[in-house]
């Protein structure tokens, strides 16, 4: 089962990709955190990725393509996997295409502008292992503690307001475009994002039934 998770910053990507993994036992990549773990250890990925993230705009289709390339070439992705916020353009997809890799689900969770806005102050991030959390809406069981490694959690520089806006329009200019995309495969699924994070999932794990 080869999936893809569409939608803006904050749609709930990571939250239910998390889910689905473990469900299905399938890895979950995300292209940001394998970025955020790569600037923290300065690599040359790291550096070329700062100032991008840094203004909320998106790293160059060539690095991510590289690392996409890399990383589901690895023998844990023989059964499988999801791609969490990549492909996030146009070319991005098309080259996964042509390194011969097709999905079975592209689901798109749907959620507006005005209610990622304010989601995004709430959220809190495992710098450790990337794990997603929220003050009220999914907290962890101890304040501040990441619930699967025990990391402190963090604020995301990126998640200030201003930067969330210009992701937000970068995210219509050149993610959206990718539903059209799928859509024309007949892989794509809309599943509402504005609901509580557990029939969320159950409606995600339906439309991958259906696959
Ligand atoms: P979110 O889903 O909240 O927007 P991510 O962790 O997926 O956050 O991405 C954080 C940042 O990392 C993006 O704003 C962008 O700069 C960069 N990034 C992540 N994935 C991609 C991608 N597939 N293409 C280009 N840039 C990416
Ligand atoms: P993404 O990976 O798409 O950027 P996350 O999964 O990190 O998004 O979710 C963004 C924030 O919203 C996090 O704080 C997360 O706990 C919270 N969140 C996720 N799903 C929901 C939901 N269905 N309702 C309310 N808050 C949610
Ligand atoms: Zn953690």
């Amino acid at each position: 089962m080869r999936l893809i998770f569409l939608g803006a910053p904050g749609a709930g990507k990571g939250t239910q990709a998390a889910l689905v993994s473990k469900e299905l036992n399938i890895p979950s990549i995300s292209t940001g955190n394998i970025l955020r773990e790569a600037v923290r250890n300065g690599t040359e990925i790291g550096l070329q990725a700062k100032s991008y993230m840094d203004a909320g705009k998106l790293v160059p289709d060539e690095v991510i393509i590289g690392i996409i390339r890399e990383r589901v070439s690895q023998p844990d992705c023989n059964g499988g996997y999801i791609l969490d916020g990549v492909p996030r353009t146009i070319p991005q997809a098309e080259a996964l295409e042509r390194s011969g890799i097709h999905f079975d689900r592209v689901i798109s969770l749907e959620v507006e502008d005005e209610v990622i806005e304010h989601r995004m102050t709430g959220r809190r991030v495992c710098p450790a292992c990337g794990a997603s959390f929220h003050v009220t809406a999914n907290p962890p069981t101890k304040e501040g503690i990441c619930d699967v490694c025990g990391a402190e959690l963090v604020i995301r520089s990126d998640d200030a307001v201003e930067t969330v806006r210009s992701r937000l329009k970068t995210f219509h200019a050149e993610t959206e475009p990718l539903k059209a995309f799928y859509e024309k495969q007949g892989v794509l699924r809309l599943v509402k994002g504005d609901q509580d994070i557990d029939l969320a999932f159950a409606e995600i794990m339906k439309v991958i039934g259906e696959a």
